[in-house]
């Protein structure tokens, strides 16, 4: 038989489950990539750091494909037009690819279902992206959760209970966390995506379908070679292997920014240059057989679960990706708007809100397109609970810039630190953006990386330059309303207003 292996967000070749899948029943298995103008054209920019992300991880998974007797068709289309057209062409009875949770993929992908069955083909879609999905953890009566420690605790309970070595797609393959020379016999021997030994064989591109130069998609290089983001499987590899040594040490160090803490591995587990099985399976192995690990191993599963917890929200509540609240009583809330409310957002935007923690964070974004975790949920806060801009802005504008911008983690974290969503933040806390500067920024150093022209002022006034004395001003060189911003509000002020805007929620908090 003839399979068509559609390649999404999945950009990988170990432990792959739906080339897996097709390897396994022993076709003849062809594999490709759309880059889909109904995604790309929509992009607000053609120096686009995720579509030179996906470019260079197609380049290595192509050779990799290639090493093994295939090869990637890359295609530049609608996919909805592409991929039916491709099948036919190559006379395949069945399309598979991994299952993506978006509302917009869901629909894609039924489209291309119905065309693929009105021509006598098959489509099949596997779940990959996560370890457990949609109903596969549900509460006890049998509905979603809307509260992550519950959650977390059934979704521990299932991988317990599950029979992992059995599983279809199971935590197999060459583990990121298996020594380097085991991993390298084990890749050696088994065919990509193969987690038994494969039946079925790679077939070769037809000609005419090889990856495209990124110029010719119309897209320009960024900076992401200079900033030293990794790309494809070796790139995630290269990470991980850096964090496994690290990872013991995550549960202190992952909220101070000037610090290498978390993995950065956000934008592989977003294009799938990774398998979220193997990284599920090494935190465990790290939090039973390591005590000097196990707390910060078990801190890190608990932040793929929160990932899983967004996607299920996602799933069972598609309407937030519609702009909805999840809570829609949230959404009688009035936000700031006109000139005074583009003049705050801009401010935000630029990093010139004169908060300096919230104004580096920013920069961080727009040189680099990463946050820090601690990062985002102090500017999110800011943008909606000290200027009282409508969250869904900020939403849109972190859409835009993330290179791991995932629709279901963005929108929850968004509705997390506005307090409209799943388990979110009681609405009457709000982050002091100075306490948390001193807390977690103590010495300015994460300032100074991104603000230099405050980087002469002693650590006890970096956080809030406006407060220095006037002399401490002078011999740091900072004239404040030239050389950076006199703070756009005042907090105080800003949180009593916040507090009356969302007053309207009283008694729902
Ligand atoms: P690590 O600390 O190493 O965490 C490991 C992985 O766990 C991450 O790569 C990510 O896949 C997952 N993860 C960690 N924290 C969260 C979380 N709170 N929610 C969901 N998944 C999580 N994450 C995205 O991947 N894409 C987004 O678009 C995104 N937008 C966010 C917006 C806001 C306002 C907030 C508060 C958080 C957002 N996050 C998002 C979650 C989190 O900030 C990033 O996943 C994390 O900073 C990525 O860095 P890392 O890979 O070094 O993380």
């Amino acid at each position: 038989s003839r399979i068509l292996v559609w390649f999404r967000r999945d950009l990988r070749s170990q432990d792959h489950a739906a080339l897996a899948a097709a390897l396994g029943e022993g076709a003849q298995v062809w594999c490709a990539f759309v880059f889909d103008r109904d995604i790309l054209d929509a992009l607000p920019s053609r120096a686009d750091r995720r579509v030179e992300f996906i470019h260079d991880s197609l380049a290595e998974l192509d050779a990799t494909l290639r090493a093994n007797g295939g090869g990637l068709i890359v295609r530049h289309g609608r996919a909805c037009d592409e991929i039916p057209r491709l099948a036919a062409t190559l006379g395949v009875g069945a399309v598979y690819a991994n299952r993506d949770y978006e509302p917009a993929a869901v629909a894609r992908d039924a489209a291309v279902a119905q065309a693929l069955r009105a021509d006598g083909r098959d489509w099949r879609d596997f779940k990959d992206q996560v370890v457990f999905e949609r109903g596969e953890v549900l509460t006890g009566a049998g509905t979603p959760f809307s509260v992550f420690t519950p959650y977390k605790a059934a979704w521990m309970k299932r991988l317990a209970d599950a029979d992992l070595a059995e599983r279809a797609t199971g935590l197999q393959g060459p583990a990121p966390g298996a020594p380097a020379a085991e991993r390298n016999a084990r890749a050696a021997q088994s065919a990509p995506g193969a987690e038994r030994p494969a039946a079925g064989r790679l077939a070769p591109p037809p000609p005419g379908h090889e990856l495209p130069a990124l110029e010719s998609l119309g897209f320009e290089r960024t900076n992401l070679r200079t900033h030293g983001i990794p790309t494809g499987e070796s790139g995630a590899q290269r990470l991980f292997d850096e964090f496994s040594d690290r990872i013991g040490a995550y549960r202190e160090a992952r909220d101070y920014p000037a610090v290498r803490g978390p993995s950065y591995l956000s934008v592989h587990l977003r294009f799938g240059t990774v398998s979220v099985r193997g990284l599920a399976r090494f935190a465990l192995q790290a939090m039973r057989a390591d005590p000097a690990a196990s707390e910060g191993a078990a801190t890190w599963l608990s932040e793929l679960i929160w990932r899983e917890f967004y996607f299920q929200v996602l799933h069972h509540h598609p309407r937030v990706a519609e702009g909805a609240a999840f809570r829609p009583e949230y959404d009688r809330i009035a936000w700031e708007t006109g000139e005074h409310a583009d003049r705050l957002f801009a401010a935000w935007c630029a990093g010139a809100t004169g908060y300096p923690l919230v104004d580096a964070a920013m920069l961080q974004l727009a040189h680099s397109g990463y946050m820090h975790n601690r990062l985002r949920m102090v500017t999110a806060s800011f943008l909606a609970k000290d200027l009282g801009v409508d969250w869904r802005r900020g939403e849109a504008w972190f859409a835009a810039h993330l290179n791991d911008f995932d629709l279901a983690a963005n929108n929850g974290g968004w509705q997390w630190a506005a307090s409209t969503g799943c388990d979110a933040q009681p609405w009457f806390r709000i982050f002091n953006p100075v306490t948390q500067s001193r807390r977690f920024d103590p010495e300015g150093r994460f300032i100074r990386r991104y603000l230099p022209q405050l980087s002469e002022l002693p650590d006890k006034h970096i956080h809030a330059p406006w407060l220095a004395p006037a002399a401490v001003l002078q011999q740091a060189g900072l004239r404040l309303g030239t050389h950076y911003p006199r703070p756009v509000v005042d907090h105080d002020v800003a949180r009593k207003a916040t507090l009356a805007r969302y007053g309207v929620l009283k008694g729902e908090g």
